[in-house]
């Protein structure tokens, strides 16, 4: 797995859930996110959650415009929230950072969908993955960086981000 923690895409648009692959034309940047799914078997890269539908696309090196297929990689719909934090924090208002975590945040996203999955309440949650001391949202990667980020049962914004999540925790 590669290894998890909350950041941003520099000069993404953060506007969907699923990040465009930048400027390329609609078919072309289809036929390029179907051959980062396929090569990826649609399993996450970052939690190895297997879905069919709502995986989305990362930029490994966090450069929207860096299109080469080594630079992308697939992420579930929680970990692209956490890959995507202005998106789930400021945007959709899903994610929640903390400062300390018994977990790490690789773990922690695995323990969310596993505990959602058993109807397990966010304080429960929030409780077994040990995450205290909460702390606002900044845009500064080397800050965000260094948290832990929890995604909630909030139902968000928008929304398509419902959905791929409730996708997320039924499967
Ligand atoms: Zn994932």
């Amino acid at each position: 797995m590669k290894k998890l923690y909350p950041t941003f895409a520099d000069s993404s648009n953060y506007r969907g859930l699923t990040q465009n692959v930048n400027r390329l034309s609609g078919k072309e940047s289809d036929t390029l996110k179907a051959s980062v799914l396929e090569r990826d078997n649609y399993k996450c890269s970052y939690c190895n959650f297997h879905a069919e539908e709502w995986q989305t696309i990362n930029y490994i090196d966090g450069d929207s415009s860096n299109n080469k297929k080594s630079n992308l990689t697939t992420a579930c719909p929680m970990c692209n929230l956490v890959l995507n934090t202005p998106l789930g924090c400021q945007i959709e208002g899903i994610v929640e950072l903390y400062q300390v975590s018994a977990y790490d945040q690789n773990k922690i996203v695995q323990l969310t969908r596993k505990m959602r999955a058993e109807g397990k309440k966010d304080d429960e949650i929030r409780r077994s993955l040990g995450l205290k001391i909460k702390v606002p949202f900044k845009m500064n990667k080397r800050y965000l960086n260094s948290l832990f980020a929890f995604i909630t049962s909030w139902k968000g914004s928008y929304g398509d981000v419902e959905e791929a999540l409730e996708y997320g925790y039924s499967h």
